[in-house]
């Protein structure tokens, strides 16, 4: 019978509790036991997939096409189970879905209300992710409620899991609360009494934690401890400190030095082997003795917000740790870069990265970045966004297109090399109709697909004959102008398997060392275990770019 593990965050946001939710389930994977993380996230938006970078950080995308918060990532990147639809949900999905059976008459005329027409469906949402009823059921769901407590928006998700918990029985599932205990520093201490409001919120709901993990900017003594436990009814054992660490992978086996994932299994009455930490042990000695730096400038618009490309600045690190080497991101913002100052701001790095994006402000300035990396022969790898600003350059700048755009920022311009294919087949079968004027939301190629990569190609020794890859876009490269940019010289190495859609451009390695343009985000599929062949790839050329140049290396007059 699938257990839950419920876990709740107090006193402030912003504290790690993806990273405490996906470190809890990797101990119970290395227990053996078959675990999945499913995320509530108490907005209205039916998914963070209109929503900004700026306000929401990273949008994940699974392999069937979900868009997600970003949490869903760490937790692939922490367990083995691979995320689907059902893993994450908003406030805002579970009332579509009242409001759609309210509309077919579901209700038999009843008066819909939170409690318990809400809360019900929360609690069936929660037991489709974790697979109840199917083959996919796990033995542990932990269940991450977003917000803190205390917020008006949760206050439903919390009564779900309360109830849910009550229905469940005894031993059937544990709360997990995760807290704050700021240090002041005129008085030397840690204080203990925001911990002490948020377990007494806590309880006020209905719900009496068994675990409190205390975020704090230091390990919390056992004296601390000790009146936590006395205020909050959680015995000591109970009280575990979560400190500030320099890299997540350490939280795993701190929190298992303290007992938690065996405090977990008893009170769950589940009997396992010990966890085994070997592989995150191995992962943090690796992080902590790169041999070499490799510096990447990565030139987004989002780079305020180093959480808009959370998954991709993970993945660069794994594929750093593949290579014994740091890899420094220095995030530049294109709005800044132009063909007088691109050398100078460039010219330092050993590869240049443009991410995805979306939105005409400071395209020209990649489209420079781009540029620069082509003539100057420097690692160049652009993402979904970064691959149609490396066709749009090499149209208009190899190929003779003069401005050569693509319509999301010109919609008059002479060349579209990148525009909205209008009518589109998706994974079922049924046709999808794409406009400039569909709505935002739902109208993008989004989820995993394959593609045949071609013979002789950089792809096809990154990836081998087929690559399989998740999307999240809206616009490709125009099938019209495909011939012509091949005959200027760009060889577009894969192709979908069902539309011909262009997947990866890429250079001659006889004219640029490593060149390479995908329309997929690879990053969403990068572990710290096997990095990703691209990232690999990638970072091993920034190593050998950094090996052939360092002698000479300054920055490039434009
Ligand atoms: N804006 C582009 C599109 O919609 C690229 C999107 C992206 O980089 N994720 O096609």
């Amino acid at each position: 019978m699938t257990k839950f593990v419920f876990v709740t965050g107090g006193v402030v946001s912003s504290l790690g509790k993806g990273i405490a939710s996906a470190s809890l389930a990797a101990l119970l994977e290395s227990r053996g036991l078959k675990v999945t993380l499913i995320k509530l996230d108490p907005y209205i938006n039916v998914d963070p997939g209109t929503m900004s970078p700026f306000q929401h950080g990273e949008v994940f995308v699974t392999d069937d096409g979900a868009e997600t918060d970003l949490d869903l990532g760490h937790y692939e990147r922490f367990i083995e189970t691979r995320m689907k639809k059902t893993n994450n949900f908003t406030t805002g999905k579970i009332y579509q879905s009242v409001l759609e059976k309210e509309r077919r008459g579901d209700y038999l005329g009843k008066t819909v209300q939170v409690i318990p027409h809400v809360t019900n469906e929360i609690q069936e949402f929660i037991q489709r992710g974790a697979g109840i009823g199917t083959a996919d059921a796990v033995d542990v769901a932990i269940v991450e409620i977003g917000g803190t407590v205390g917020d008006i928006e949760s206050l439903p998700f919390l009564e779900a899991v309360r109830q849910m918990s009550l229905r469940l029985g005894p031993n059937s599932s544990a709360f997990v609360h995760l807290s704050y205990l700021p240090w002041i520093a005129t008085a030397g201490e840690l204080k203990t009494k925001p911990t002490q409001h948020t377990a007494k919120e806590l309880r006020a709901i209905g719900i009496q934690a068994d675990v409190l993990l205390c975020r704090a900017d230091r390990r919390i003594p056992d004296e601390e401890r000790a009146k936590i436990s006395l205020f909050s009814n959680v015995p000591e054992w109970g009280v575990i400190s979560m400190w500030d660490v320099d890299t997540i992978y350490k939280v795993p086996r701190m929190l298992h030095e303290q007992g938690l994932d065996g405090l977990i299994c008893d009170k769950l009455r589940i009997n396992t082997p010990p966890a085994q930490l070997k592989r995150w042990d191995d992962l943090v000695y690796e992080v902590e003795h790169p041999q070499n730096t490799v510096k990447i400038a990565m030139v987004g618009k989002y780079v305020d917000l180093s959480d808009s490309y959370k998954s991709l600045n993970e993945a660069l690190r794994h594929a750093g740790m593949k290579s014994h080497a740091r890899v420094q991101i220095e995030y530049i913002d294109s709005e800044t870069i132009n063909p007088g100052n691109v050398g100078k701001t460039l010219g330092a790095f050993d590869a240049i990265l443009v991410p995805g994006g979306f939105g005409k402000r400071g395209i020209e300035g990649k489209i420079c970045a781009a540029r620069f990396a082509r003539e100057q022969k420097v690692p160049y790898l652009g993402i979904c966004l970064g691959m149609q600003v490396a066709t749009i350059e090499y149209a208009r700048h190899v190929a003779g297109l003069k401005d050569a755009n693509s319509t999301e920022f010109e919609p008059d311009t002479p060349h579209p090399v990148i525009a909205l294919i209008t009518e589109w087949k998706d994974a079922d079968g049924s046709i999808q109709q794409r406009s400039a004027s569909s709505d935002l939301g739902g109208t993008m190629r989004l989820g995993s697909q394959s593609s045949d990569v071609a013979d002789g190609t950089l792809a096809h020794q990154i990836y081998g004959p087929v690559v399989t890859e998740r999307h999240r876009h809206r616009y490709e490269a125009n099938v019209n102008y495909l011939d012509q940019l091949r005959q200027a010289g760009l060889v577009i190495s894969a192709l979908t398997q069902r539309e011909q859609l262009t997947e990866i451009v890429e250079l001659p390695q006889k004219v640029h060392p490593w060149y390479v343009g995908v329309q997929f985000h690879p990053e969403f599929k990068s572990t710290p275990w096997d990095g990703h062949p691209l990232f690999n790839a990638y970072v091993r050329a920034a190593l050998a770019h950094q090996a052939a140049t360092s002698d000479n290396r300054k920055p490039v007059a434009a």
